[in-house]
């Protein structure tokens, strides 16, 4: 089977959180299930410049009159598609807004040319490869699905044949766009409507995908169920309710060829879930980079994480004051909001020799954090999968986090019924407020006095198996289920 991906960002080429890990790994997990995949990017100079031998494949033009060229490489054993058109992606650094943080004001072109280029090679635009599923991550790349279902409405007329998945990284971000522009988008008129891609009088690119997407599926089961109620749903639970024959949760995977702690050169000394001693050395290196106390007894609390409200880092920066007063430490290695970042840099002012940040994107020292920490906090307000605690899993450092969307479905509290059938795996706080997430702290530092229960989950933690195979096969068993639904309609 034929399917092409479709993403605005690519790990390790840009990526700006954790849909590029998804683009980077799940292409070669795919292929190692015997899927025919390529992937479709916009021309960003982080993917253009990175790879070479870009060859032509065809020129198309949008809407507006733009005209695009679609080139073609092979990068890491997949073959890549790419929007050349400098006008619209030739701007160095965030994918989607400039240096003084600002979207661009053109985004919608952006965006809106993706989903052309993926609909074309649905429709045959390279003569060599033509895809038979269109796998559409995120509201970037979300047209593709409502320009597909265009065209199958005119199939026989030159339309496709293809089926579409889409794929809610976090439905939050939902490329909403003023009205005055969906001329632009090259859809008929008709689509703009309470049942089309209207969001409240505005435009909205999430929910061209989740409207005309054959699948959905979003990144953990917890999150696929909570997105359909009020609290999650955004604005959009009442039309995922009405799909909800057709949306799964298929849960993230970790790319072991980037995060195993046995073979990871970032680190000082490598470990793993047997020989858990070296891990020391870690800690002790982090402490030293970030000028913490050099105490090997402190609890060392982690973060890594872009500093938004969703992260729900306010409630770390509450339950410091107790952190504290325990004798913990913390380093936060993030940026995002103006805001937290201050607040966090005001805290390592106070406590020079407990609390270190370093506000910036750092992926080797992303690694060095979760080997060295004792605990990785993700006290998330809400998360569709997350990645980080994960990584923490696998490298040792026990995830603290709030229970809801993938937090809940990777990781096992230490509850005494869990610390007594051995699945135990971290902290799992329920309710966000500052009370519930004190509680968890206050968890961390029992179970740290208890030397050997810490080890045997530090152990459990790190023997979780996450891995790309395993959701590749679901998304295998999705495809399938499109292609013989797509074969039954044509023989009908
Ligand atoms: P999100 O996609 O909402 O940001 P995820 O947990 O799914 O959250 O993915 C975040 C990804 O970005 C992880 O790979 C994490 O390690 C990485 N990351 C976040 N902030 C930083 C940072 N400041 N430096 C390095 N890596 C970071």
């Amino acid at each position: 089977m034929r399917v092409l991906q479709v993403s605005a960002e690519l790990y390790p080429l840009l990526k700006t959180g954790g849909l590029a890990d998804v683009a980077g790994a799940l292409p070669a997990a795919l292929r190692r299930a015997g899927v025919d995949v390529r992937l479709l990017l916009p021309g960003f100079p982080a993917v253009r410049e990175a790879v070479a031998d870009w060859q032509p494949v065809a020129t198309m033009t949008a809407p507006w009159g733009e005209t695009a060229a679609v080139l073609a490489s092979v990068w890491n054993g997949s073959m890549l598609y790419l929007v050349d058109a400098p006008a619209l992606y030739a701007r160095p650094g965030s994918p989607y807004v400039d240096a003084q943080g600002v979207a661009y004001a053109d985004n919608h072109r952006r965006f809106a040319l993706l989903g052309h280029a993926a609909a074309a090679l649905a429709a045959g635009l390279d003569p060599h490869w033509r895809a038979q599923i269109v796998h559409a991550h995120d509201w970037h790349a979300a047209l593709a699905p409502a320009l597909i279902h265009q065209a199958r409405a005119r199939r026989g007329l030159g339309g496709t044949t293809a089926t579409t998945v889409f794929t809610v990284h976090n439905l939050s971000y939902q490329g909403v766009f003023p009205k005055a522009l969906f001329d632009d988008l090259g859809l008929p008129a008709s689509v703009f409507g309470i049942h089309g891609i209207e969001f409240h009088g505005q435009v909205s690119f999430m929910k061209a995908g989740l409207q005309y997407a054959d699948r959905l599926t979003t990144v953990s089961p917890t999150y696929a169920r909570e997105i359909q109620g009020h609290e999650q749903g955004c604005g959009l639970d009442g039309l995922l309710r009405t799909r909800r024959d057709v949306l799964s949760g298929i849960l993230n995977g970790v790319d072991t060829e980037v995060w195993n702690p046995a073979v990871d050169t970032a680190l000082a000394r490598a470990f793993d879930a047997r020989h858990l001693t070296p891990r020391a050395e870690n800690k002790a290196a982090l402490q030293r980079q970030f000028g913490l106390e050099p105490v090997a007894e402190a609890l060392l609390f982690g973060v890594v994480s872009r500093l938004t409200e969703q992260k729900g880092l306010d409630l770390v920066l509450a339950g410091l004051p107790e952190l504290l007063a325990r004798g913990g430490q913390l380093v936060v290695l993030g940026s995002g909001d103006a805001e937290l970042e201050a607040a966090f840099r005001t805290a390592a002012k106070a406590h020079p020799h407990a609390v270190a940040v370093h506000i910036g994107y750092d992926e080797t020292l992303s690694h060095r954090v979760f080997a060295g920490t004792d605990v990785t906090l993700v006290p998330s307000r809400f998360e569709p999968c997350g990645l980080t605690q994960m990584y923490a899993l696998a490298y040792g450092s026990l995830p603290l986090v709030h229970r809801v969307g993938g937090l809940a479905d990777t990781v096992a509290d230490v509850t005494l019924e869990n610390l007594a059938d051995g699945s135990a795996t971290g902290f799992v706080f329920d309710g966000f407020d500052r009370a519930a997430f004190s509680a968890a702290l206050r968890r961390a530092f029992a179970l740290r006095a208890r030397k050997a229960a810490w080890r045997r989950v530090q152990r459990t933690a790190m023997e979780q198996r996450f891995d790309w195979d395993s959701a590749a096969a679901r998304y295998v068993a999705l495809y399938r289920s499109l292609l013989s639904a797509e074969a039954v309609d044509a023989t009908a």
